[in-house]
Formats: C-alpha cells, sequence, structure tokens
C-alpha cells in the first residue's frame, strides 16, 4: 500500500481517450476520478438556458461565480450535477461542445473553475483529466500523462459515444469540429493545451483501453522508482 495518496494528471486534445482511461485507473488505484471539461461544460449549458451570448464575457462569468457544479462518482462516468440538476447528459450535447471555446478561453472563469478542481485534488487520491492538469491545475503532480491520437481516430471515437446517447453525427462534421476545437484549445492565451515538459506521452490510436491503462500503471511504477 503506498503511503501518499498522488496526483494523476492527463492531459490530450478531445477523443484521445482521456476520459475512459483516467476513470479506469482511478478505479484500479482506489482513487477519484475527475473530469474537468465537465465543469466549462456545465458553465456552458447554464450559458445557454440563460440566453447569455458566450461571447459575452462579463455574464458569463457572473454566471460561473453563482453556479453549483458537483461532481459525483458513477461506475461508468462522473455524475455531474449543476446547481443539484443531473445534466450528465445534456452537457455532451453538440450545442454545448460547439459553444464551449469563447468560455473557457475566459481568463476569469478559468481561475474559478481551477480553484474549484484544486480544492477537490489537493489532497491526493486523484486521477484528473482535462486540457491544463499538468501544466496550471498541478504543475507538481506526482505523474503527468499527455495523450494523444489520429484526429480521424477521435473522431471515430465521437461518433460512436454519440451514437449510445441516440444522436447521429456525420463523420467529417465532427473531424471538422474536433480540429476547429483542437485548434482553439492549443492557441488560446491562458492554459493552452500542451504537453507539459515532464509529462509523458501516449498515442493510442491503436491500442485498447486496457492497454492504455496498463502503460499508464508502468509509467507510475517507473517514476515512483526514480524519487
Ligand atoms: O474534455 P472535454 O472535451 O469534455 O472538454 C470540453 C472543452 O472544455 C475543451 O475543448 C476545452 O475548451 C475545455 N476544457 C478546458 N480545460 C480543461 C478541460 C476542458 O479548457 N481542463
Amino acid at each position: 500500500m503506498r503511503e501518499r495518496r498522488l496526483i494523476i494528471a492527463i492531459d490530450g486534445p478531445a477523443g484521445s481517450g482521456k476520459s475512459t482511461t483516467a476513470r479506469l485507473l482511478a478505479k484500479r488505484l482506489g482513487y477519484t476520478y475527475l473530469d474537468t471539461g465537465a465543469f466549462y461544460r456545465a458553465l456552458t449549458l447554464k450559458v445557454l438556458e440563460s440566453g447569455v451570448s458566450p461571447d459575452d464575457g462579463a455574464n458569463v462569468l457572473q454566471l460561473a461565480e453563482s453556479i453549483q457544479i458537483e461532481l459525483q462518482p458513477r461506475a461508468d462516468k462522473n455524475r455531474v450535477l449543476l446547481d443539484g440538476r443531473d445534466v450528465t447528459q445534456a452537457i455532451r450535447e453538440p450545442r454545448v461542445t460547439n459553444a464551449i471555446s469563447p468560455i473557457s478561453e475566459n481568463s476569469r472563469v478559468r481561475a474559478i473553475m481551477v480553484d474549484k478542481q484544486r480544492a477537490i485534488g489537493r489532497n491526493g487520491g486523484v486521477v484528473m483529466e482535462g486540457r491544463d492538469i499538468g501544466t496550471v491545475v498541478f504543475p507538481e503532480a506526482d505523474l503527468k500523462i499527455f495523450m494523444q491520437a489520429s484526429l480521424d481516430e477521435r473522431a471515430r471515437r465521437r461518433q460512436d459515444e454519440l451514437a449510445t446517447m441516440g444522436i447521429a453525427r456525420d463523420i467529417e462534421t465532427l473531424r471538422q469540429e474536433i480540429a476547429r476545437r483542437d485548434q482553439k484549445d492549443s492557441n488560446r492565451k491562458i492554459a493552452p493545451l500542451m504537453q507539459a515538459a515532464d509529462a509523458v506521452l501516449l498515442d493510442t490510436t491503436s491500442m485498447t483501453i486496457e492497454q492504455q491503462v496498463e502503460f499508464i500503471l508502468e509509467a507510475l511504477e517507473k517514476k515512483l522508482k526514480t524519487r
């Protein structure tokens, strides 16, 4: 048994396999799994429902300050509560995904979200995934993984995920949407998506989820041995 409960940071673009891998890894370690994209998604849903434009920074910030976001661990994913209401499914809808970028680019909004994420993870025992976990949220994380996969494979995975929700999307549209979001996430001024200098790169294009989890467990063992 390890004495100290660790912080494991997993970053990468949409569809790289972060969520499923991080969730299974957390289960194997007896840790909490935290999907930080859910914070930005829940706020975006609130913005859309409130009739506020995602580009209206002042009003978006006001909503970010006032909402309650709660993530409850569940066997298959985090259950996401927005002001006490279950929005687990609603935050995955394409209308939310496609409105998120101006909201996640807002530096003051990010500061609020990062505070919430640090409060949950600071005692360790957490596998946290997102875009800026190893670079901004927990730069002192015990292990950092940067996941990537080809654009075609990521579009295919997103198509499968939406299909399980009963949403049919054409692969080329998804490809373009993901490429656009990658571009925005990677080029924004605040907390861009990038591999931390000390992160281990994991290309999941032709890997199974189980292989990904094993890869990270091995990287963790290696890292702990060299400390
Ligand atoms: O991971 P997911 O695809 O659910 O993230 C949705 C969006 O939320 C990302 O495209 C990004 O703009 C934003 N995000 C972020 N920082 C994080 C997690 C997500 O900016 N740590």
